[in-house]
């Protein structure tokens, strides 16, 4: 069977190779790669490769994929000169803020006293 797709969502042209993205990790169910607009310096989105739209929409084994990318970017960024701490997001729903309806954890590296969120 052909995996979820939705041919007007840009996240699915990610995966697909027909929009260029700054990647920074792939693997057989996940890729990470960065925000073009980032909220701060290398803030980073981690999706699953199949079309589903938010969090509730997500099915169960696809959950423990994203989280370990999630963390082993986070990681990776935590270390040497790197941030001072990380939030990690997402939205669900217009009134929450969701822009892209492809299901997505946000990476949000901190500064102390960066007021980027609170
Ligand atoms: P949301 O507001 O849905 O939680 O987050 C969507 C995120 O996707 C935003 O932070 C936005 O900057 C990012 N974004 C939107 N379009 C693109 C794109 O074409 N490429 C990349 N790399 N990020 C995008
Ligand atoms: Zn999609």
């Amino acid at each position: 069977p052909l995996p979820p797709r939705d041919g007007n969502c840009i996240f699915c042209k990610i995966v697909d190779g027909i929009l260029p993205c700054h990647k920074i990790h792939e693997d057989e169910h996940t890729i990470a790669f960065m925000d073009i607009f980032p909220l701060s310096p290398g803030h980073a989105l981690v999706i699953p490769k199949d079309h589903h739209p938010d969090l509730y929409s997500m099915p169960d084994d696809l959950l423990g994929p994203v989280m370990r990318t999630t963390r082993r970017v986070a990681l990776a960024m935590a270390k040497g000169q790197g941030p001072d701490g990380m939030n990690l997001f997402q939205a669900n729903g217009v009134a929450a803020g969701q822009t892209v309806f492809h299901f997505h954890m946000h990476i949000l590296p901190r500064r102390t006293g960066d007021g980027v969120i609170s």
